[in-house]
């Protein structure tokens, strides 16, 4: 993040527009991940599950998604599933036109087939591929895409690993230490950003971390950002891990991301979760990334997250002004992120 991003961030805000926006650019994905919340029942909110809507392919694709960013104007864009490689000839026209926007990209992705080499050369463009844990339960839970297949698909490519830390991860002690062995010296690996699996409220899934687990591995990530420098996440987001944003409406990333599925018309709210999301309980790496920005204390005494509330406020008067109304900044309902954010994205993990 620079002073340019956080202005332009700032002024989309101040406009009653979401500097983010996260599309499911499919209803299609041919894993079965357990635990995947883009398939579950209430992720858009009741009636319809995300393979049962409409979505667009082709040419027809890649014109409304270009409508759809001429339109709302994002700075940054998310694009996630279903798996967004199913639709990866519509990805190969759109990514480049949307880089000459100046609008900065991240597809997320189970790697389950070989990227385009263009898409290496690709400048504002960020490949993120979810990895769920270690080679022998990442295979059996992401089938096709299992670790062989992922290391000869990104060949080549500089991509940022993303994994959800589950409660059958923190059951062995090492097993944290043992991913960033594995993952961290690659050269095809940039970065690692870690989440942890985030709930529904009242349901307690097999692999949401119990509280206890929760401390253990918040411990972890503190020592293990010291030995492996790839761990791309601030002692601070680490931080906000251990006091999540309690809902919606306290979620600074929820607030400043609109996420769309595969019809692109379909709002998902509160957040990319869909549904009724445990805030409480949440794990997702951009939120706790942006708690910890608006945390920060200005000048050692007053934090930046008043000025985002204003400034939303602001934004949502100057957008009740404009003929067409965009995503007001500050509705939870309505959201949209940040270019400079560590956007979660993909289907069922960040
Ligand atoms: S991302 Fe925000 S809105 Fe969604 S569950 Fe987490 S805290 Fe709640
Ligand atoms: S988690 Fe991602 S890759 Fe797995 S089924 Fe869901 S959308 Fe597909």
């Amino acid at each position: 993040m620079n002073y340019m991003h956080v202005v332009k961030a700032w002024g989309r805000i101040l406009t009653g527009r979401a500097p983010s926006m996260s599309i499911e650019i499919t209803r299609e994905c041919p894993l079965h991940c357990p635990g995947c919340y883009a398939y579950e029942e209430g992720h858009l909110g009741g009636g319809m599950t995300l393979r049962q809507l409409a979505d667009h392919k082709g040419n027809d694709l890649v014109q409304a998604v270009l409508q759809l960013v001429d339109r709302e104007r994002p700075l940054h864009v998310s694009i996630v599933g279903g798996d967004p490689l199913v639709r990866l000839r519509e990805l190969d026209i759109l990514l480049p036109q949307l880089n000459q926007r100046g609008i900065f990209v991240q597809v997320v992705t189970s790697a389950f087939r070989p990227v385009p080499a263009s898409w290496a050369t690709l400048p504002n463009f960020n490949l993120v591929v979810s990895i769920d844990g270690l080679q022998k339960e990442h295979d059996e839970r992401r089938k096709p895409a299992t670790y062989e297949r992922i290391l000869k698909n990104i060949a080549g490519h500089h991509v940022v690993i993303h994994c959800t830390i589950t409660s059958q991860m923190m059951k062995s002690p090492d097993y944290l230490e043992e991913f960033f062995r594995f993952w961290s010296p690659r050269p095809e690996i940039k970065k690692v950003w870690m989440s942890m699996f985030t709930p529904q409220r009242g349901t307690n899934p097999p692999e949401c971390p119990s509280v206890e687990e929760r401390a253990r591995a918040i411990e972890d990530l503190f020592r293990l950002r010291e030995i492996y420098p790839k761990l791309d996440m601030a002692r601070g987001a680490i931080r906000e891990f251990a006091r999540p944003p309690q809902s919606p409406e306290e979620c600074i990333f929820a607030r400043t991301t609109q996420t769309l599925s595969a019809d692109l018309k379909t709002k998902i709210t509160p957040c990319q979760f869909g549904g009724d999301p445990d805030c409480s309980r949440c794990g997702c790496v951009a939120s706790m990334g942006l708690a910890a920005i608006a945390n920060h204390k200005l000048a050692g005494f007053v934090t930046i997250r008043p000025i985002f509330t204003t400034s939303a406020r602001i934004g949502g008067i100057v957008s009740s002004f404009r003929a067409t109304p965009a995503p007001r900044a500050g509705q939870a309902a309505e959201r949209p992120a940040a270019e400079f954010l560590p956007q979660s994205g993909a289907s069922g993990e960040f």
